[in-house]
């Protein structure tokens, strides 16, 4: 049996996708399901959100990944593309680049692609300062837009939160006006709410959400995890103790010998490290669960293993499986904050070598 395992559960993105849709009942959903779907590979994600309206990822070579795939979905490219070969390859995978800058609404007045560009969006900057062109900007860019051939004249406008994280915080009403005000002006489609605002900021709705980590069951909140919002957590980690021994007390642990054992302890070795993606910054920090308990990490993390106090689970064997996150008791949100990081990066940097295994329920 091969191992750590990512146990990816089809179910719950089904159900979470069902969740979606209770907070935004009025809204059609653009599953976000970019960096191979948050680490939990993105071809069975595609396959198990097939329900969705349509999908969203960042860069062309992963829209050509999911066409080469099969996904006959629309398609959202969240970065855009800047050349006229990058443009070609869009229309040609029937992709849909966001305009995000003049310069690419100028390109499109002077090349001729081989066939229109379809399900358009117009990415306006109302405050985050990322990518986007102002609202001031948006009526010309529109209207260039409109009348190119490079186009159909299905567009709309899209826009992104800063701090929908922060549940209250006027930021987000503040970015919100300038796209109520852009609806109004141009009856267009706005979509704007990431997983944030599906569930803390309904005025945000509008025609399309845009929801990423919420699919996945977990919580883009501090004080929340994905299970207290009614999210199911999709990715379960796992791997296999492959050592057991004892030391006495006094012995150091591992690179550095960040710990050391203050009574005699046995130490369990189980199958993980940063080079599979468990962060280095989870050292002497985190638990595991183990024959349902929460030996903790002791010592750095290395590049393939952890190591573990097992002094309260004595029955403890070599095969035994072990538990990084993704069950109730342990959620991927609280690794997140022992490692000083948020749970969208934990998930992400999950590596190849770390076998993704698709159950269904
Ligand atoms: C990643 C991303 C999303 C999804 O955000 P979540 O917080 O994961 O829901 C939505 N829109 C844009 C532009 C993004 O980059």
């Amino acid at each position: 049996m091969a191992f750590p395992v990512a146990s990816i559960n089809l179910a719950a993105l089904r159900h979470n996708l069902a969740r979606v849709r209770e907070f935004a009942p009025h809204s059609a959903v653009m599953s976000v399901i970019k960096a191979d779907a948050y680490g939990h590979d993105v071809k069975a994600v595609a396959e198990a959100l097939a329900d969705s309206d349509a999908f969203a990822v960042a860069r062309l070579s992963e829209g050509v990944h999911l066409r080469q795939q099969g996904i006959e979905k629309p398609i959202v490219l969240l970065e855009g593309v800047n050349t006229e070969a990058d443009f070609v390859a869009a229309a040609n995978y029937q992709l849909s680049p966001v305009i995000h800058l003049h310069s690419q609404v100028q390109l499109l007045q002077t090349i001729k692609l081989p066939k229109p560009l379809q399900f358009n969006w117009l990415m306006i900057d109302s405050g985050m300062h990322r990518l986007g062109i102002t609202p001031e900007q948006a009526p010309m860019a529109l209207e260039l837009l409109k009348a190119s051939t490079n186009l159909t004249d299905e567009i709309g406008l899209m826009s992104h939160f800063a701090n929908s994280d922060l549940v209250g915080d006027s930021r987000n009403q503040q970015q919100l006006s300038p796209m109520l005000d852009l609806r109004d002006e141009t009856g267009l489609a706005v979509c704007l709410a990431n997983s944030a605002a599906v569930m803390s900021f309904p005025e945000s709705h509008l025609d399309w959400v845009r929801p990423g980590l919420m699919l996945y069951g977990i919580s883009p909140f501090d004080d929340k995890s994905g299970p207290e919002l009614g999210l199911k957590p999709v990715m379960q980690l796992k791997t296999q103790l492959i050592a057991v021994y004892d030391i006495e007390a006094g012995e150091e642990v591992g690179y550095g010998g960040d710990w050391t054992a203050e009574v005699p302890t046995r130490i369990g070795v189980a199958s993980i490290g940063y080079g599979d993606g468990y962060s280095r910054h989870l050292s002497n920090k985190s638990v595991v669960l183990l024959r349902g308990q929460k030996p903790p990490v002791v010592g750095r993390v290395s590049m393939d293993t952890i190591c573990l106090n097992l002094n309260d689970i004595e029955q403890a064997v070599v095969g035994d499986e072990v538990t990084l996150w993704g069950l109730p008791e342990l959620p991927v949100e609280q690794l997140a904050q022992l490692a000083g990081t948020i749970p969208y990066e934990l998930v992400t940097v999950i590596c190849r070598r770390v076998q993704r295994e698709l159950s269904d329920g």
